[in-house]
């Protein structure tokens, strides 16, 4: 998740002025006053206690790639909730769709690192120790 999306002003410009702008000023004070890195500290922590792995992936088109074609493109979300795919036809729950790109960059990443493609994991991930060579 992009913190700086989530909590970006709602005031807009003086030619289009923004609406709703003193709720969104206080959801933004919300969303920054919840401590992401110390939430991220926590969960990496309670993972490698209970033999879990933390992989951080980036978030970047995870919510506008189709799974069942690949497709990138905006134009697969028109609207907030709702994933239908302009190249294939595919259609699912936005966030299901999140998910599923998430989960694949997580595998995806984790099979770079078992096969040494990259070399030093991001800050906040793990290569396990258990992995069979
Ligand atoms: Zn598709």
């Amino acid at each position: 998740m992009k913190v700086r999306n989530m909590s970006k002003s709602a005031a807009g410009t003086l030619d289009q002025p923004g609406r709703n702008v003193r709720a969104k000023s206080g959801l933004n004070r919300n969303i920054l006053d919840q401590g992401w890195f110390e939430f991220r500290r926590q969960l990496d922590y309670k993972l490698q206690w209970s033999g879990g792995w933390l992989v951080a992936v980036p978030p970047r088109n995870t919510s506008r790639t189709c799974p069942a074609c690949g497709h990138v493109s905006a134009d697969n979300r028109r609207t907030q909730s709702q994933f239908h795919c302009v190249e294939c036809g595919f259609e699912e729950n936005a966030d299901t769709v999140g998910a599923i790109n998430v989960l694949r960059a997580g595998h995806a990443r984790i099979a770079c690192e078992v096969s040494d493609a990259i070399k030093s994991p991001a800050a906040g991930t793990h290569r396990s120790d258990s992995v069979a060579a």
